[in-house]
């Protein structure tokens, strides 16, 4: 009853603002909606983007602070006792205006981003562009005589890649401009325009070559799978990801850097033993030439079970000394021994399973909402477009903050285990300096860390550090 008159008093306000109208193109057959779902998108869209923009004025006016926060120095001063901290206090105060100066430009340059990401959304939404794109891909479609092979898949399909195409041409300036203008000013950007675009054909044609048969499939198991579809849409994604956790390390990722072992030495040897002294069965070391389209740095391992491999940015070896990079190290397998890795897989399992079942609770109001946004088409794909974009936003804005909040802990966590491992002050200096060649933001907004990091400032990574040391001596 209640719903019921929600949706009533929804239905009004969608006519008395004039959203009725809306979208201006409609396919052939596609009357008014019952239900006011595009009034909800417009609403939501707005209010996430004003929320948004509230978060990103507070980290702005933090930016434009011209001194490093008291509490920061405060912490750098004691980092560790062999007058370490002393020089990191002066070195953090000599690259402060830098990484403010960093951190305002690309919060200028979001702000742009996504006002223009906001206007491009709703006129696509108000005008009915997308549903013009079907009419368009199921004509070119006929043209090819395949309009009577496998249902709504080839039309879908087209209008897959055309969206892709079309989504990157549109983002282009904005990549450009972030890549040459924003990081080059900073010293950051090492690629060149050839790379840059060699880059983006070979992802798009990487996209358009993995997506095509995945999304034929997952289309065709809702479509043959009756009532329980979703499990077997899950189970069908569940060995996706597993082919993907695989071949994107070890196929994907060879195609835009080279991997080369770590040569010998003391690096080498003392990764190797701190693997040994904490049982990670690594079978592979790997540097990577990340500096050829940056300089920021960065390590990762991955693989399953008894076969892991670490990964080192050529940037990281350059900037952090061995103890450092060991202790940056002890706190990733520290995410390993904690089995970070796999709570995240088993959260976006469960994830996945959770949005197909929603979508399978959903399907009864699926023309409703497929003639909101102007489409008569009665394709799967549509659908599960439209239930994603529009109905499962909220919940996906949710689980992400939600993730950072669950990642932060996470980081904590693993700095507590490089420091029982006894790396306190390899850990510390590392990250001081990690912070200083990134220009990493030394103040930021308590809110905006809040909701948009997904590792904690560094102020608070250091106390912490300190306060696990205090423990330990007690
Ligand atoms: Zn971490």
């Amino acid at each position: 009853m209640a719903f019921a008159s929600v949706l009533g008093f929804l239905a009004n306000l969608e006519s008395s603002i004039g959203l009725e109208a809306f979208p201006k193109y409609r396919q052939e057959g596609a009357e008014k909606s019952d239900a006011p779902f595009l009034l909800f998108f417009v609403g939501f869209t707005l209010l996430v983007y004003l929320l948004e923009t509230y978060l990103d004025l507070r980290q702005h006016r933090n930016l434009k602070a011209g001194t490093p926060p008291p509490t920061l120095l405060e912490v750098l001063k004691t980092v560790d006792e062999d007058n370490k901290g002393l020089e990191a206090v002066s070195k953090v105060e000599s690259k402060f205006s830098a990484s403010q100066a960093y951190g305002l430009d690309k919060s200028r340059f979001h702000f742009f981003d996504s006002t223009f990401d906001l206007v491009v959304g709703l006129t696509t939404n108000l005008l009915g562009w997308m549903p013009w794109l079907w009419d368009v891909s199921s004509g070119l479609v006929a043209k090819a005589g395949l309009g009577d092979w496998g249902g709504d898949i080839p039309t879908s399909l087209t209008f897959v890649v055309l969206t892709m195409v079309l989504q990157t041409l549109i983002g282009l300036p904005f990549s450009l401009y972030s890549t040459f203008v924003v990081e080059a000013k900073h010293g950051f950007n090492k690629q060149t325009l050839g790379l840059f675009f060699a880059d983006k054909v070979k992802s798009m044609l990487l996209t358009v070559v993995i997506s095509v048969p995945v999304l034929s499939c997952v289309l065709k198991i809702i479509e043959l799978g009756g009532k329980h579809f979703y499990v077997y849409v899950w189970a069908f994604m569940f060995c996706f990801s597993i082919l993907m956790l695989t071949i994107v390390p070890t196929v994907i990722m060879p195609m835009f850097n080279t991997y080369s072992p770590l040569e010998d030495g003391e690096l080498k040897s003392s990764i190797e033993n701190l693997a040994k002294r904490v049982s990670f069965p690594l079978t592979n070391l790997f540097s990577v030439d990340g500096s050829k389209r940056s300089a920021h740095s960065n390590a990762y391992f991955y693989g399953f079970f008894k076969n892991k491999r670490i990964v080192l940015y050529d940037t990281l070896i350059k900037q952090a000394d061995t103890n450092e990079i060991v202790s940056i190290l002890g706190h990733e397998l520290g995410h390993w021994k904690m089995s970070h890795t796999l709570q995240g897989f088993v959260i976006s399992q469960t994830y996945l399973l959770a949005s197909f079942c929603a979508f399978g609770l959903a399907t009864e109001l699926g023309e409703s909402l497929r003639l909101s946004f102007g489409y008569s088409t009665s394709a799967t794909l549509i659908t599960l477009y439209l239930f994603f974009a529009v109905m499962w936003a909220p919940v996906d804005h949710l689980l992400g903050v939600f993730m950072n909040v669950l990642s932060r802990k996470n980081e904590f966590e693993a700095d507590a285990y490089a420091v029982k491992l006894g790396y306190s002050k390899g850990l510390q200096s590392g990250l001081v300096k990690l912070q200083l060649e990134n220009l990493g933001n030394m103040n930021p907004d308590p809110w905006y860390s809040a909701f948009h990091y997904s590792h904690p400032p560094l102020v608070e990574r250091l106390q912490a550090m300190r306060t696990d040391i205090g423990i330990k001596r007690e």
